[in-house]
């Protein structure tokens, strides 16, 4: 363990995400826009943890993700953990669940959906089947595999 910690540097104050599916590590740093929060970001990639396969990691100093963010990573990453540092020490640890909905971060991926010609905030119901997970569109009432979709802006 105390050889895994020294891959990352230690931060005071912020989050870290543990547990990222390897490869999902940067495209949870795009989608949620960390990078534009302009605070010091740590990410590593393809990290061992003992006998267990490859993950991400991801440190944003001075950021606390409120537990409905935080259940948003669940989509790329259903066994995430969420360590809220202060003082160097984790203050708060806990796994991030699927959420029963998201609103307003996506865009629905069929072109026709009012959403795409209409100001209206998006909303996406979970459907957890046995090995993925589907969102169905509250307005055009498609369901979607979670790789379909992209963020907002
Ligand atoms: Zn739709």
């Amino acid at each position: 363990m105390a050889k895994n910690k020294l891959k990352v540097e230690a931060i005071e104050r912020g989050t870290v995400i543990d547990h990222i599916p390897a490869g999902m590590g940067v495209r949870i740093l795009k989608f949620f826009q960390l990078t534009d929060k302009n605070e010091r970001i740590t990410v590593g990639l393809n990290l061992r943890s003992g006998d267990e396969a490859k993950k991400d990691l991801i440190k944003v100093e001075n950021t606390v993700f409120t537990v409905e963010q935080a259940n948003q990573l669940a989509l790329f990453a259903s066994e995430a953990t969420i360590n809220e540092i202060r003082d160097f020490a984790v203050v708060n640890k806990y796994s991030v669940q699927l959420p029963e909905s998201i609103d307003g971060v996506l865009r629905c991926p069929n072109s026709n959906c009012i959403t795409h010609h209409e100001p209206a905030a998006t909303r996406f119901y979970v459907k957890q089947k046995p090995r993925q997970t589907d969102l169905k569109c509250h307005f055009c009432e498609k369901s979607f595999h979670t790789t379909l979709f992209s963020e907002l802006n």
